[in-house]
């Protein structure tokens, strides 16, 4: 069989090896995935909460380009709606806790900074629901919740037929293109450009970019199931707790935490449970059962910068990684910017 050649393929296919293969696709490129099913590393792309919020709530401070990627994400997912007919994102104000009289003047006078306004709703509204041990919310307003798993299904369906399964091991540079090995020596595809896209364990990447100086952090998260909470977006109180629409009505994800521990063999821990469990109850006040406790790797680096961009000496190279804990958000605007710089050079 002849081996298939692309004008552009990924190697992995989490938020950023989707978001580089969609992008890519509606430009009009061939595109080839190569996507491992078998890798035993938990793959973040598929744990993750799916908060697309432009604003850190911890620090009271905007993404940088937060803007911009909100309006990049906001398209992709718009696009994929269309193109296959699956719900991948629910639009949702994301409520924060605001504690005390001062939380509440501190997030007012956030609401009114430049660039704040147009995320964030200028008033704030005390909490109407009894089941819930809060006081005052404030509400950013761009923000949704990708459905993760729906989303990389609705995407691995529209790139299907150049989907090559396999773990790439070695590259190789032959005539203007890159060839693509699994461990067995088979070549797995054959293409102009390739987009190196490994998230947390990238062997690949390090091999041609070098030490990537990872700040890697471990996330612990719990499926809940909370009847008669009645809880329809998602809140924000030290962490987060939102609907989970996709399991039904009751069903909440609580996380996620923070843990530079445990980084080769991750795994959910009881100390992660208990963290978890012992702010649940504080917020929430009736019986829960806890149906599932997850854990993946965001993939952030000490400067905490995304790696986007072609490599200067090997020619259509190209890498995005440490997306940190933002893949969902950034993803679509830093594989677009990838895509443009391609036309640039192209150009040249
Ligand atoms: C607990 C938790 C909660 C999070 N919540 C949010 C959130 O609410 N909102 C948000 O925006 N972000 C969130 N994040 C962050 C987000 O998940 C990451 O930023 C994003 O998933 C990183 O995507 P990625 O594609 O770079 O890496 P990954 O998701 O790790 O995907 C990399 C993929 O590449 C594959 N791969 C690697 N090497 C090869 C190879 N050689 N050959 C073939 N395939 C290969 C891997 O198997 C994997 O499938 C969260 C993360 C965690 C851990």
């Amino acid at each position: 069989m002849n081996t298939p050649t692309y004008d552009l393929a990924v190697v992995g296919f989490g938020f950023a090896g989707a978001a580089v293969a969609l992008q890519a696709h509606r430009r009009g490129l061939h595109v080839g995935v190569v996507l491992d099913p078998h890798g035993n590393f938990p793959v973040a792309s598929q744990v993750a909460s799916g908060l697309i919020n432009p604003l850190v709530l911890k620090r009271r401070r905007m993404v940088s380009d937060a803007k911009l990627a909100w309006e990049h994400a906001v398209d992709l997912f718009a696009w994929l709606e269309q193109t296959t007919r699956a719900q991948v994102f629910e639009p949702t104000p994301v409520a924060e806790h605001l504690a005390t009289v001062q939380d509440d003047l501190d997030w007012n006078l956030l609401a009114e900074r430049p660039g704040f306004a147009e995320l964030l709703n200028s008033t704030t509204e005390a909490n109407q629901n009894n089941c819930l041990k809060l006081n005052r919310l404030g509400f950013v307003r761009t923000s949704g919740r990708l459905l993760p798993l729906a989303y990389l299904e609705a995407a691995r369906s529209v790139l299907e037929r150049s989907i090559a399964l396999g773990a790439v091991q070695r590259l190789a540079y032959n005539n203007g293109f890159w060839e693509a090995f699994e461990a067995s020596g088979r070549l797995v595809l054959r293409t102009r450009k390739l987009v190196l896209c490994e998230g947390p364990r990238a062997p690949l990447t390090e091999t041609y970019w070098g030490d990537l100086d990872w700040a890697l952090v471990r996330g612990e998260g719990l499926d809940v199931h909370i009847p008669g909470l009645g809880l329809n977006l998602p809140i924000h109180a030290r962490h987060f707790l939102l609907p989970d629409r996709a399991k039904g009505p009751d069903h909440y994800k609580v996380g996620a935490t923070y843990a530079w521990d445990g980084l080769e063999d991750p795994q959910p821990t009881q100390a992660g449970r208990e963290e978890l469990e012992s702010w649940l109850k504080s917020v929430v006040l009736l019986p829960y059962e806890v149906v599932n406790h997850w854990c993946g790797v965001r993939p952030a680096r000490k400067s905490r910068e995304v790696l986007v961009g072609w490599h200067p000496e090997h020619p259509g190279l190209g890498v995005l990684n440490g997306l940190g804990s933002r893949g969902g958000l950034l993803a679509p605007l830093k594989a677009h910017q990838l895509l443009v710089a391609m036309s640039a050079e192209l150009d040249r």
